[in-house]
């Protein structure tokens, strides 16, 4: 049986290989590092998709192309931009930067995760807003009417390999005064993206950092051996080694 594509009214059946994550991260890691990109999860720990995971089941290449027009490419330029310049630290703050698309660049790549029925990304899920989700990044809906959704960004400290290095989202809780809150946190070429999917406001404190609606990039350092990710990618690599 054909799959239908799940871009918003789309009918189309003739699919194509989309990439959760766009494939110019994984194209420019390879450029400044010389070395093939490895693509790890519990299931894979290889160089032989050096692009990225992808899936043959969700997306037509018209859809594909509108979200890597509307969303991954100017996203992956703006990224790009802001590597070139100098963050104040440990707290920076950069006026004029266009946060609204960051922030739905980062539910573009949640999205087609959470459409997708791959094992790899079967932790991945907008759970209820999946739909709602669909609409804001066809423009059906404004992206500030997705209250649940907010993004926040930070910056790793230089690290070997850290910002030639990114993950598709992990599914994290995050502690913010005393309350868990349900997300993913993006690690993707030095920028860590926390992703949070809860109806709550978020505790004041945590507002300016909000990328959603603001035009001022502010965020924070973090030390990539102490956070989440580096916890969930030492148990990764150390089950694949016991595998080899
Ligand atoms: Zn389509």
């Amino acid at each position: 049986m054909p799959f239908n594509c799940h871009g918003l009214g789309c009918t189309s059946t003739g699919l194509i290989n989309a990439h959760f994550m766009p494939q110019a991260f994984p194209r420019r890691i390879q450029k400044r590092s010389r070395v093939q990109n490895t693509t790890v999860s519990e299931l894979r720990f290889t160089q032989r998709i050096p692009h990225g995971l992808f899936d043959s089941e969700i997306l037509c290449d018209a859809c594909d192309q509108f979200l890597g027009r509307e969303y991954d490419k100017p996203a992956f330029e703006l990224i790009n931009a802001l590597s070139a310049m100098e963050f104040a630290r440990p707290k920076f703050e950069i006026a004029n930067v266009n946060c609204d698309l960051l922030s739905a660049f980062i539910l573009a790549v949640l999205w087609r995760c959470s459409i997708s029925k791959m094992f790899d990304v079967s932790n991945i899920n907008l759970l209820g807003y999946t739909n709602s989700a669909r609409m804001v990044l066809w423009h059906a809906m404004p992206l500030s009417d997705l209250r649940a959704y907010r993004v926040l960004c930070q910056r790793y400290y230089p690290h070997s390999g850290i910002d030639e290095f990114y993950s598709l989202p992990i599914a994290a809780t995050f502690e913010l005064e005393d309350a868990q809150w349900h997300g993913y946190v993006v690690p993707l070429v030095g920028f860590r993206f926390m992703v949070i999917i809860d109806p709550r406001p978020l505790p004041s404190e945590y507002e300016p950092y909000i990328l959603n609606g603001s035009t001022v990039l502010r965020g924070s350092f973090v030390d990539f051996p102490n956070t989440y990710e580096a916890d969930q990618a030492r148990s990764v690599l150390a089950f694949h080694d016991k595998g080899s």
